[in-house]
């Protein structure tokens, strides 16, 4: 498992670089948070508000090949614990 959490105020992200396709729906669909010339690239705490974090959850389910997963704050211990 290659996947890592990045955290936000009200949903997480992680990512799977082994899986991705590199087909840009993230970068493209929400620039504010997912931008390659960050560090972190991919930064949920931009999605401060609800309707943000409804486009967050959009666009991460357009991600093609899964390598992007939303987790609510309730699901966080359990990804920490799969991680670790
Ligand atoms: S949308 Fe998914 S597959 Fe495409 S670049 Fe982003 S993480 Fe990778």
């Amino acid at each position: 498992m290659t996947s890592r959490n990045y955290t936000g105020p009200l949903v997480d992200v992680s990512f799977d670089g082994a899986i991705c396709q590199h087909s840009e729906e993230c970068m493209k669909g929400m620039p504010l948070v997912f931008d390659v010339s960050a560090r972190p690239w991919i930064n949920p705490s931009r999605a401060e508000t609800s309707e943000l974090a409804s486009e967050l959850r959009t666009v991460v389910g357009r991600c093609p090949s899964g390598a992007l997963q939303i987790h609510d704050h309730q699901d966080s211990a359990r990804v920490a614990a799969e991680q670790s």
